[in-house]
């Protein structure tokens, strides 16, 4: 406390002479105080000043929008369930963060949530199997690309089951298949509704064969839903391709996608290249596959909750929703 009383004492006089200086004439005031005032001022404000900005400026955390460049505050997007307020873009959004702005508080009753890959081959790729794993558990804090349960979005009890795009590129293991399988299943006995939201690179070669037999398991488990008269929803999202487009995300009663999302089986620069053919602009995009009759309609992310309970009403409506 001493030191800083002691601070504006001893800088008072300089302003003492300069009010002197200013009050004596008009002449002398005119070169003298602004050589002092300047000096004195800028020794005194902008230090302060320039450190307390230099210091707000990190403490937020800011995201650049891919599309049209706009700063947004983290807490913003957030609020925004990651869709960017200036231009629409649907920012990537994680499998919890999803099944929270869809399901009604406290419903969610997950399903399998301890279900863990192995490594049936001992696959070393770039790095182990396992070590792959590992990472992802890590970095995404789940246990594997999906997240699945039975729950209530408005009135209607569903099975949910909900990709994550940061466990090892959604890609569909063993876990993935079977996780979906028994979530379908699960909606079968209960005579619930399914709805599925995807977005994968596809079936995760780490396990081989083991993958690419989610694909048969998955359908067949849909197929038994189907002939229950159940209806399957199947939602796509960024980015939805290969095993995952080729099985279970493309075979729904209702299949919809979000805006600009990447939908399609391989990329377009292997079919570039295998074709050897220009690719027609917005090539497998959501906008792209609507106008060509592979999905069926385009629904924001903000408007998804509202809308896939419309589409539940209308499938509903003919039988009588089972006892919540
Ligand atoms: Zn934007």
């Amino acid at each position: 406390m001493a030191t800083t009383l002691n601070g504006p004492i001893v800088k008072m006089p300089p302003q003492r002479t300069k009010k002197t200086l200013g009050l004596e004439t008009v002449e002398p005031a005119v070169t003298p105080p602004p050589s002092n005032s300047t000096e004195t001022t800028f020794t005194k404000k902008p230090k302060p000043v320039s450190k307390s900005r230099k210091k707000e400026i990190p403490e937020g955390l800011w995201t650049k929008c891919p599309k049209c460049a706009a700063m947004i505050f983290d807490k913003e997007l957030d609020e925004n369930q990651k869709v960017c307020p200036k231009c629409q873009h649907h920012f990537p959004i994680s499998a919890r963060e999803r099944i929270n702005s869809l399901v009604e508080t406290c419903s969610f009753e997950e399903m399998d949530a301890d279900m863990l890959s192995v490594d049936p081959l001992t696959f070393t790729g770039v790095a182990a199997y396992t070590t792959k794993l590992e990472e992802s558990k890590k970095k995404s804090g789940l246990k594997d690309a999906v997240i699945t349960g039975v729950c209530k979005v408005g009135h209607h009890r569903i099975g949910l089951g909900v990709m994550d795009f940061s466990f090892l590129g959604g890609s569909m293991g063993s876990v993935v298949g079977e996780k979906l399988t028994r979530l379908i299943e699960a909606s079968t006995r209960r005579t619930l509704p399914c709805v599925i939201i995807s977005t994968s690179g596809g079936a995760r070669m780490y396990e081989g064969m083991f993958s690419l037999m989610q694909m048969a398991k998955t359908c067949g488990a849909l197929a038994y839903h189907s002939r229950a008269k159940l209806p399957y929803i199947s939602v796509l999202t960024h980015p939805t391709t290969a095993g995952v487009m080729a099985s279970f995300a493309t075979v729904g009663d209702l299949i919809i996608a979000e805006p600009a999302a990447m939908i399609g089986f391989a990329g377009p620069r292997v079919i570039k290249d295998t074709t050897q053919a220009e690719l027609p602009p917005g090539f497998q995009t959501a906008e792209f596959l609507l106008d060509r009759g592979l999905i069926d309609a385009i629904v924001s992310r903000k408007e998804m909750k509202t809308q896939l309970i419309s589409y539940l009403d209308f499938f509903t409506s003919a039988r009588k929703q089972p006892a919540a």
